[in-house]
This record gives C-alpha cells, structure tokens and sequence, in this order.
C-alpha cells in the first residue's frame, strides 16, 4: 500500500510523521530524499506522534541519536557518511537492528543496499512545484 501526501510546508510535514508513528510497532522505516527534503522534519514529527517530548536533530555527525520515553524508542540514523558493511558494522547499525526493539529510521537507506529489511516502511519525500512543498511517498506491506 502506498498512500501520498503534499505538504506545504515543515509543520505539515511532521504531522504526516506523527501519524504514520502512531500507527508503527516494531519495525524499520527507510528514508530516500536530497538533501533538504525533509527527512529530519519528518523523524521530528515521527517522535512526537510516539510521545517523545524533547528536541530531535540530524544524527549526522553521530550517525545514531536515540530517543527514550516514548510509546516505543526511535533510533534515528543518518547513514550519509556510511561507504560499506564495515562502517555499517562499526556504528553498530546491526546491535539495533538484532534488538528487534523500537524503531529503526533511517535516512540515507541508499547506503544500505541489501542490508535493508524486505518488509522495511519506505518513505520517499521529493521537492514539489514550490520552495516550501513536498510530495511524500509512504510504501507499507499490507
Ligand atoms: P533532510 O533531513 O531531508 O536533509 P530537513 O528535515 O533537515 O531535511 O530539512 C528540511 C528543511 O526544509 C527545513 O529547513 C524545513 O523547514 C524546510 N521545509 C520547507 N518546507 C517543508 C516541507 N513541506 N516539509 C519539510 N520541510 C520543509
Ligand atoms: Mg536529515
């Protein structure tokens, strides 16, 4: 099932995220967009739809930010930096992935390959026909 949206702008955004999270359990949601596009604002919504009261920013630099006290934790990674199995492996991409125990998001899933789940949400977010609109892809198994 993909289902799309078109935002106008950031706040739009992160209330498609908050929606989506409420309706998650366990699982990985991957992330395709340039930079720009809104894949952060869509995390920070994602967030607050699972209760999470508290700032949520790029994980870039430290590939992985986790965020604690909500319905369920996130583990937001930013994989922009990540070349190969051995970096995935080195920023412990794959202790997350075998705690089975919260939710994975991930942007920058290109630089996964085939390390991605087959049953993994996709969510494609592309620039629209404005500087503040975006065109927003959520693919879920059904
Ligand atoms: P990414 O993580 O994809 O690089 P960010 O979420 O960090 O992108 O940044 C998106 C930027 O675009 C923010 O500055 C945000 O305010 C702006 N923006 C403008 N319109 C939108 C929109 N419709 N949805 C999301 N972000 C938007
Ligand atoms: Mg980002």
């Amino acid at each position: 099932m993909t289902q799309r949206y078109i935002t106008n702008n950031a706040n739009e955004t992160m209330s498609v995220g908050k929606e989506l999270a409420t309706s998650l359990g366990v699982c990985t949601v991957a992330f395709y967009g340039d930079l720009g596009a809104g894949k952060t604002t869509f995390v920070r919504g994602m967030c607050e739809g699972l209760g999470y009261n508290g700032d949520v920013s790029s994980p870039t630099f430290a590939i992985v930010n986790e965020y604690h006290g909500g319905r369920l934790p996130l583990y937001h990674f930013d994989l922009y930096r990540i070349e190969s199995f051995d970096d995935l492996y080195a920023c412990g991409f794959y202790d997350y992935y075998d705690a089975d125990e919260g939710i994975l998001a991930i942007e920058w899933s290109e630089n996964l390959a085939e390390a991605l789940p087959n049953d993994a949400v996709v969510v494609r977010i592309s620039y629209g026909e404005t500087d503040q609109q975006r065109v927003i892809e959520v693919s879920r198994e059904e």
